[in-house]
């Protein structure tokens, strides 16, 4: 698994301040996207041990409220197994961090997925130019949803995070 950059203190992608994984691949290549040097998976920087040193002592510090990921889509199909194993890893070692994850996958196809479980909110669904809404919180366009994942797993329903 590769990536492009690890941003710190970030405020656009979640809740409080976070830090944020920018993966590598994408399989969605919405017009408009604005991060389409992400798309190819060969591409970017090997995700290594150093790269988690670096998101983990972002971790520990107490004002940082969780990590994001992004790209993009750290559920391009070749990224699922590591993004799996490293996200279930974060969730253990800082309980107390919350896990965003962007995906142009819907809700709908990947509920199933074991990752799910370890992830807190899920920003869904292809950008559509079309419906663009610089008004949204957290999304590009309407079409897009911030999924409370317990909450949804829990009732078997989509619900809506609110924060
Ligand atoms: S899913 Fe996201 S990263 Fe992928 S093409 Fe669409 S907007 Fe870009």
């Amino acid at each position: 698994m590769r990536y492009h950059d690890i941003t710190k203190d970030d405020m656009k992608n979640g809740d409080g301040l976070r830090v944020v994984l920018w993966l590598s691949g994408c399989r969605h290549h919405c017009p408009g996207c604005q991060n389409p040097v992400t798309w190819d998976p060969g591409d970017g920087i090997l995700f290594d041990e150093a790269a988690k040193e670096e998101i983990e002592e972002q971790l520990e510090k107490s004002y940082i409220s969780g990590i994001t990921f992004s790209g993009g889509d750290p559920l391009f199909p070749e990224n699922v197994p590591e993004v799996t194993v490293y996200i279930k890893e974060l969730k253990c070692r800082f309980p107390e961090k919350t896990i965003w994850l962007y995906t142009g996958e819907v809700w709908e196809d990947i509920r199933e997925l074991e990752v799910l479980r370890y992830i807190d909110v899920l920003i869904d669904g292809r950008f559509e130019q079309e419906k663009r809404d610089n008004l949204l919180h957290w999304c590009g366009s309407g079409n897009q949803r911030v999924i409370n994942v317990g909450e949804s797993l829990r009732r078997r329903e989509i619900v809506i995070f609110n924060s």
